[in-house]
């Protein structure tokens, strides 16, 4: 069962090939036989898993069960499940029992899909390896000695190991659609605003969105159909209809005009993964596009930019576990001082420090208008460069990130070379932007991955241009060594 993608079991419960309390039961025991080696899940939930399937498999049986009911998926745990865990990969939240769900995680309760667990992740969404979670490193499918990407890694090596159909992830600056080239995958960043943040524990909230790693589009595209939604609770949340996101999927390329900005395929860039997007590129002209040369001036000050704003929103965010109202406390505290230094200094890892030290540095009197507004003012060029390409063009497409998965240890001692990662995604999130993530070639035994980037609330069109690509390749249907 679990060769099948979403769409395909999907098509089985109704069938009664099998049903959910039996689909689920397979998941799980793969989870328990395999994931040791993986490590992708944090949490584990099967008696809730079963609860759920049986409930799912009464709806099927009913004749009338939403498009996902009985669908097993795994939820990073970055979102707040009631009763569950929600750690986070942080030691500060390892106590911590969500006393609510995240509107994501309602939406597709109530669409009857099945929790297995709590996926592991880089502690509190900071990295692009996975090496910075409290529960452990990852391990990626492809090769074990290698990372995942980050910071979903967990959810992206669940998906990649058969050990979900599909999970929810997050992307601040890449990390949905960086996991996704590295493990194989197709990752969705929507739109800022698209989908509810409510209960998403917050790293940078002006980048943060929820997003899906699934092994193709059209799954993707069911799965968006529940994640998307307009909430009250999110006031950045946009009210907006959710289209139906599979109904574009077939629409023929003829005409689509791709643009391929030329600072995607600059120094750093892995040659073989360049002509892995130049192959791509090639099978899009086939299929009807028309290419053309665009310009994002300003996408060397994306990275720049981003490790501003996003420590300056963590230093933030980050300032509520205080050891006070909820998460990790020190033992014997002195007095209050002691106690909120002490169980932040003990709570938090070193790469969440080092954000918050940066973060507030940015902030503070003196620095704020070199470094804070001074990053402001960047990012507005950097979406300047989108607005003006997508008067020309209907998608922008490029690598995803600049190489194949790379060995453990190999970035940890130099952090600017692990922020090169996201060189390719970063600037979405800092316009705002939709982008996405679909396997276009083999590095090394290694998946790369192909970026697709559209305009503001184009989800549709660019599963669509994803989903054409998925037909006439076979990249999304390998499967990593020993998964059969
Ligand atoms: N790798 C980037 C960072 O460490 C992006 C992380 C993310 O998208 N959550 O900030």
């Amino acid at each position: 069962m679990h060769q099948f993608t979403i769409a395909e079991l999907t098509q089985g419960l109704r069938r009664k090939d099998f049903s959910s309390t039996e689909l689920t039961q397979h998941y799980l025991d793969r989870i328990a036989r395999l994931d040791n080696t993986y490590n992708s899940y944090i949490t584990v939930t099967p008696e809730l898993a079963l609860a759920q399937a049986a409930a799912a498999d009464k709806r099927l049986a009913a004749g009338d069960a939403p498009a996902l009911c009985g669908i097993p998926i795994a939820h990073k745990d970055i979102f707040c499940t009631t009763g569950v865990r929600t750690s986070c990969a942080s030691k500060m939240l390892d106590n911590f029992i969500a006393p609510y769900n995240a509107t994501i995680v309602e939406n597709y309760l109530a669409a009857g899909v099945v929790m297995l667990g709590k996926t592991n992740m880089d502690e509190f969404a900071m990295g692009s390896s996975n090496e910075t979670s409290y529960y452990g490193p990852v391990k990626n499918p492809w090769a074990t000695d290698c990372v995942p990407g980050g910071s979903s890694g967990g959810s992206a090596a669940a998906v990649a190991a058969h050990l979900a159909p599909g999970a929810t992830a997050s992307d601040t600056g890449g990390s949905i659609r960086q996991p996704a080239a590295l493990c194989g995958l197709t990752g969705i960043k929507p739109t800022y605003g698209r989908v509810s943040r409510w209960g998403m524990i917050a790293f940078a909230s002006s980048l943060d969105q929820a997003g899906t790693l699934t092994r193709t589009a059209e799954d993707a595209a069911l799965m968006m159909n529940d994640l998307a939604s307009f909430d009250p609770k999110d006031s950045t949340c946009v009210e907006r209809d959710v289209p139906d996101y599979t109904a574009d999927l077939n629409n023929p390329l003829t005409g689509l005009k791709i643009g391929v900005p030329k600072e995607y395929f600059g120094e750093g860039l892995n040659p073989q993964t360049a002509a892995h997007v130049e192959a791509a590129i090639k099978v899009y002209e086939k299929l009807g596009a028309t290419i053309h040369s665009i310009s994002l001036p300003h996408t060397h000050l994306a990275v720049p930019a981003y490790y501003v704003i996003a420590p300056a929103e963590c230093s933030a965010n980050l300032s509520r576990f205080d050891g006070v109202r909820y998460g990790y406390r020190c033992e014997n505290p002195k007095d209050l001082a002691d106690l909120y230094k002490r169980s932040r200094a003990e709570g938090f890892g070193d790469e969440v420090k080092r954000r918050i030290l940066v973060g507030s540095y940015a902030l503070s009197a003196g620095y704020y208008d070199a470094y804070y507004s001074k990053a402001q003012k960047v990012r507005r060029l950097i979406k300047q460069d989108f607005v003006d390409a997508f008067t020309q063009v209907d998608v922008i497409l490029g690598p995803t990130s600049p190489s194949p998965a790379f060995a453990f240890g190999s970035k940890t001692k130099d952090p600017v070379a692990m922020y090169l990662e996201d060189i390719y995604t970063i600037a979405t999130n800092l316009a705002g932007l939709p982008g996405l993530s679909i396997p276009c070639g083999m590095v090394d035994n290694k998946p790369v991955g192909l970026q697709l980037i559209g305009d503001y609330f184009a989800e549709a069109r660019l599963l669509n241009v994803a989903h054409q690509f998925q037909q006439s390749t076979d990249f999304h249907q390998q499967t990593a060594p020993g998964i059969e």
